[in-house]
């Protein structure tokens, strides 16, 4: 996995997903087929991310991507080929060696760890593969964390807890804690604790990997209704067939770079 020193206008070419460069595909319009002059919500310029581990790994390499708004996109690849770091980048839950996110407009480098730890919290929803819920936490409880240190009321916290709940089929299990939940019900949970302050994105890491197929399913409903009733870009990275039928790109990761991006029609 060294670096294997492509420009950016040849990884670009190859993504097709937008290059850092004026013209291209960046100013295409989305599968969407809206918004066809808009900034992409989402958009890397060159990203690298290293590890030195006696020789130096490019886990991201010279990453090109510009992803619009509402568009689903599904990341898959071998392990170890940097999925779960390029998510992790994206999410501003860690920093590159170089290169640039944007997202909405606003560039990672410039933020300080409190401003991109704002940013992340008003537009960016995280599922893992581990639930991450608090054990001794209730469902409704999980769901609210994130709301408390918005400023808001109770009451207002409790409402949209429940309405998140619903909209992932748990209102019976508003009490329990994970313990006492299956593990799709878990990962509800944590879909809805993601959710909860409207991101414009979600990112989610191999979510269905700890699930059974049926459970699986499920996920991905929910997934492709959000995606198409609110407009919320899916960021996901799956091997899962579930999201398949989902995605608007592919991107097949290799090395830490993305060999090809897979362009669906919208059905
Ligand atoms: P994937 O999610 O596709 O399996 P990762 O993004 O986890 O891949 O890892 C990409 C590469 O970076 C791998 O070679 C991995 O060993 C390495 N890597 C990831 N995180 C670290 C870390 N914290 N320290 C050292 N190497 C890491
Ligand atoms: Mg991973």
């Amino acid at each position: 996995m060294r670096k294997r020193g492509r420009t950016a206008d040849e990884v670009g070419a190859r993504v097709g997903a937008g290059t850092a460069g004026a013209g291209g595909d960046l100013f295409a319009p989305g599968p969407n087929g809206d918004d066809a002059y808009g900034e992409p919500i989402l958009r890397t310029v060159r990203l690298n991310k290293a590890f030195f581990m006696g020789e130096t790994i490019y886990a991201v390499n010279d990453v090109n991507l510009a992803i619009e708004g509402g568009e689903f996109v599904l990341i898959t690849g071998p392990s170890g080929s940097g999925k779960s770091t390029l998510l992790s980048l994206l999410g501003g839950l860690d920093r590159p060696i170089s290169g640039e996110v944007i997202l909405d407009g606003r560039r990672y480098s410039r933020l300080n760890e409190n401003g991109l730890a704002a940013l992340r919290r008003q537009k960016v929803g995280f599922v893992f593969q581990f639930f991450n819920l608090i054990p001794h936490l209730t469902a409704r409880g999980n769901v609210m964390l994130p709301m408390r240190f918005a400023g808001r009321s109770a009451r207002e916290v409790g409402e949209r807890a429940d309405e998140l709940l619903a909209l992932v089929g748990l209102t019976d299990r508003a009490g329990h804690r994970p313990s006492q939940l299956s593990g799709g019900e878990q990962q509800r949970v944590a879909i809805a604790r993601a959710l909860v302050n409207k991101p414009a994105v979600v990112l989610a890491d191999e979510p269905t990997g700890n699930l059974d197929s049926k459970t699986r399913e499920g996920i991905g409903e929910i997934f492709g209704r959000l995606n198409r009733e609110t407009g919320q870009t899916f960021i996901v990275v799956s091997h899962d067939e579930t999201f398949n039928g989902l995605a608007d790109h592919v991107l097949h990761m290799v090395d830490g770079w993305i060999e090809r991006n897979e362009v669906r029609s919208r059905h």
